[in-house]
């Protein structure tokens, strides 16, 4: 059983994050994508980021109408910073031994593997399907190789259209007032309207 993995902060989820996941789930054949969001983003550790309730809240709203993607809430439930070598650790031991994981993830955050916590582990755990993302140069995996042995029998390059939609840029865009329609999904642009999420800038 080939399960995606889409860990990210999701302040706001969006047709980004929707687009890999469901090109992975295609072109890799997996069962389903567990769209896990950060409980602490310790990448993020000196920036505001939107409670995990609300953050929980637009990704369960922005896969309800999938069958194939799942919202695990496994990062929001234990305290402290989010590791992926821990959330797949866990994600392992609740799946089972049949469970082979694909931890999805995009050119920015490959580039960031070597300052995550047990790189190493973590790719002999996965494979890591890196995606590429606007302004972001393909991953040196010579350069990666020599910082985590093992790295490059772990990746897969997924090839797919860019997606020009990043959360930080959606936050930009509703401090200003402007419209954030076709980047998010309806419910979300919803979600984020009533609970007026993002109006005080970043
Ligand atoms: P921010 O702009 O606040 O940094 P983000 O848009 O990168 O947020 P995250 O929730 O941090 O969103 O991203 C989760 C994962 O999805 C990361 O691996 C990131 O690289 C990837 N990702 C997000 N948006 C895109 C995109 N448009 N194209 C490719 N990968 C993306």
């Amino acid at each position: 059983m080939d399960i995606g993995i889409l860990g990210g902060t999701f302040d706001p989820v969006h047709v980004g994050h929707l687009r890999i996941a469901e090109e992975a789930r295609v072109r890799l054949e997996l069962s389903r994508v567990l769209f896990v969001p950060a409980g602490q983003p310790w990448l993020k550790a000196d920036e505001a980021v939107a409670s995990p309730i609300h953050r929980v809240e637009m990704v369960r709203w922005a896969i309800a109408g999938s069958p194939y993607f799942e919202l695990s809430t496994v990062e929001v439930d234990r305290p402290g910073p989010s590791y992926a070598v821990d959330t797949v650790a866990i994600l392992q031991q609740q799946l089972g031994a049949e469970a082979s994981f694909f931890f999805l993830l995009g050119w920015d955050s490959l580039a960031e593997l070597p300052r995550w916590k047990e790189p190493d582990k973590l790719v002999q755990m996965c494979r890591l399907v890196a995606v590429p993302r606007p302004d972001f140069s393909p991953p040196n995996l010579e350069a990666l190789e020599s910082s985590i042995p093992g790295v490059t029998q772990s990746v897969v390059l997924l090839d797919m259209p860019l997606v020009d939609v990043s959360s930080s840029d959606i936050r930009k865009r509703v401090a200003k007032g402007l419209s954030i329609q076709g980047l998010v999904p309806d419910d979300v642009e919803e979600y984020i309207k009533e609970q007026q999420l993002y109006r005080q800038g970043e």
